[in-house]
């Protein structure tokens, strides 16, 4: 079981530390080294479609699940209470279903918001590509 400190911090310190979650309320950010020890730093902005910080006075704890799709572990674990509470790997469809699911949210709460201004985001463009015309005549040439 991998137990996490945490530390209320102004600015993101230049040097992450393992095993400690950094929080800025300044910068609604939570930051973290993964916690497969790979090394990589984890940045889990808060924000309603992204993540949630509960502190209840002693320990911290993020919803939804951490999922590093894009780092080579592939982790995805839950910080609950300052815990490292492991989930099962997704294999990569999984993965890229997730993703789009996460970014039609994304894009449906900003359409509500009204922020339609904003660019729409990276993924929704990338799911638009694979469904164009000549994507989709390749893929049947290829079946
Ligand atoms: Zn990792």
């Amino acid at each position: 079981m991998k137990i996490l400190k945490h530390k209320f911090v102004d600015n993101i310190p230049d040097i992450i530390e393992d095993k400690v979650l950094y929080v800025s309320m300044e910068y609604e950010t939570v930051i973290h080294k993964c916690a497969c020890g790979c090394g990589n730093e984890v940045v889990t902005p808060l924000s309603p479609t992204d993540w949630r910080l509960i502190f209840n006075g002693e320990t911290i704890s993020l919803e939804p699940s951490i999922g590093s799709w894009s780092l080579d572990c592939k982790s995805h674990y839950w910080i609950t209470n300052n815990i490292v509470n492991w989930s099962s790997t997704y294999r990569q469809k999984e993965i890229n279903k997730v993703r789009r699911v996460d970014s039609e949210d994304k894009y449906e709460y900003y359409k509500i918001k009204g922020k339609m201004e904003q660019p729409m985001p990276e993924e929704i463009e990338k799911g638009k590509q694979k469904q164009s015309f000549w994507r989709r005549l390749l893929s049947k040439l290829l079946r």
